[in-house]
């Protein structure tokens, strides 16, 4: 007998969300590489959840995780994860399109002046998303994982998967330590080392891509922003929302492709943001609090990856969350859960395709 059912590699929103679904129906292990299981993307997230985001596809995953993340079971979590604070998507001249379903309304510049005190007259009138919300991310990643343990799921940090290879059916995995472990399945939920993964399992990388975005937290000459809307451009150039009295987060919404690592922020990226963010608004930088860098990792067409490998049929891919992992946790996990042990897709999935995210289509 293998020592488990299914090894999860990353404990990551991913791994974690994906093992809460499976640990009580399977002998679950997770192994991350490093002390803690946030450590990378998810411990550095923008941390909000925006319907549109990431078009028709993704929207469908995030539109049918919002009810978990604003009202999840009693048993997962005592309260929601979510704070409603509504997006406004600016523009200079025309307003963007988003999915139909998606609830907005038009903005037009004498509401904008007062949701947006000392912004630029060249900004014209905004799309408003009233659903967008803070996601407690600290909070759901930590449900996750206190879920999967309570279910009978064993977690080991500072364990890092060093190579693995067929055997007797399943898998022999070695860890960096020299520990070694047997599983029937291997999940890859190794964020921006998926491709590396697959590629240490003698499994065939799919060109998941790795991009560093900046966050920074900016003091500004400015009150009264805690409860700001996120704001962002139609083209994508900036995003930014109120985090403090007089502090906001802020990103140049880079997409800098790079190997996977322990990203850190460009003093270039940085300048960048600011100086798109002076171009927005009249309030006076007073200070640069902290800036970080994280990585968002996408498959070629920029959809997630749920499903068996075509070539591998014990290697499973969970992988390419690109930057709606956060907000698509929920959906995503049920729909990689149902596929992982062959059972019947959550109702709030039922109308999603899994074939739209297999590895098949690659
Ligand atoms: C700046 C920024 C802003 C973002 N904003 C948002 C947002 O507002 N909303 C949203 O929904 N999403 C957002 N995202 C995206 C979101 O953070 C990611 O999609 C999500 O965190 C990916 O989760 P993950 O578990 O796949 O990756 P990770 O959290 O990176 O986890 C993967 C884990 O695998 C581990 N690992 C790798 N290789 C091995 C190995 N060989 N052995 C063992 N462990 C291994 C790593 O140590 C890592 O902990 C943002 C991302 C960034 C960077």
């Amino acid at each position: 007998m293998t020592d488990f059912d299914i090894v999860i590699v990353g404990g990551g929103i991913a791994g974690a969300s994906l093992g809460a679904e499976v640990a009580g129906q399977s002998r679950t292990l997770i192994i991350e590489g490093e002390d803690q299981c946030g450590y990378h993307s998810t411990g550095r997230s923008a941390a909000f959840y925006l319907e549109s985001y990431g078009g028709a596809e993704v929207a469908k995953l995030s539109t049918a995780s919002r009810d978990f993340l604003g009202a999840p079971p009693p048993d997962f979590a005592e309260h929601g994860f979510l704070r409603v604070r509504g997006d406004l998507h600016l523009t200079r001249s025309e307003l963007p399109e988003l999915p139909a379903h998606i609830e907005t309304r038009v903005v037009e510049r004498a509401e904008l002046e007062r949701l947006v005190p000392g912004i630029r007259p060249e900004w014209r009138r905004a799309l408003f998303e009233p659903g967008c919300a803070d996601i407690d991310v600290a909070a759901l990643h930590a449900a996750y994982l206190r879920h999967f343990r309570r279910a009978g799921g064993e977690l080991r940090t500072r364990a890092r998967l060093d190579s693995a290879a067929p055997r007797d059916g399943g898998w022999r995995v070695q860890l960096e330590d020299g520990a070694s472990l047997s599983a029937s399945i291997i999940v890859n939920a190794a964020g921006a080392w998926a491709d590396a993964v697959a590629a240490a399992c003698g499994v065939g990388r799919l060109g998941m891509k790795p991009k560093r975005r900046t966050m920074v937290q900016l003091r500004v000459g400015q009150g009264g922003l805690r409860n700001l809307p996120l704001v962002d451009d139609a083209l994508g150039t900036f995003y930014f929302k109120g985090e403090g009295d007089n502090t906001v987060w802020l990103s140049p919404h880079d997409e800098i492709e790079t190997d996977p690592c322990d990203a850190a922020a460009e003093e270039i990226d940085v300048a960048t943001a600011i100086d798109r963010f002076e171009q927005v608004v009249d309030w006076r930088i007073e200070r640069v609090e902290r800036s970080w860098a994280g990585l968002r990792t996408f498959a070629p067409d920029r959809l997630p990856v749920y499903g068996f490998d075509p070539n591998a049929p014990r290697f499973f891919w969970c992988a390419g969350q690109g930057g709606f992992g956060i907000q698509t946790s929920p959906a995503g996990a049920k729909l990689a859960a149902a596929q992982l042990l062959g059972s019947s897709p959550d109702p709030t999935i039922a109308q999603i395709d899994p074939a739209v995210f297999s590895p098949q289509r690659f």
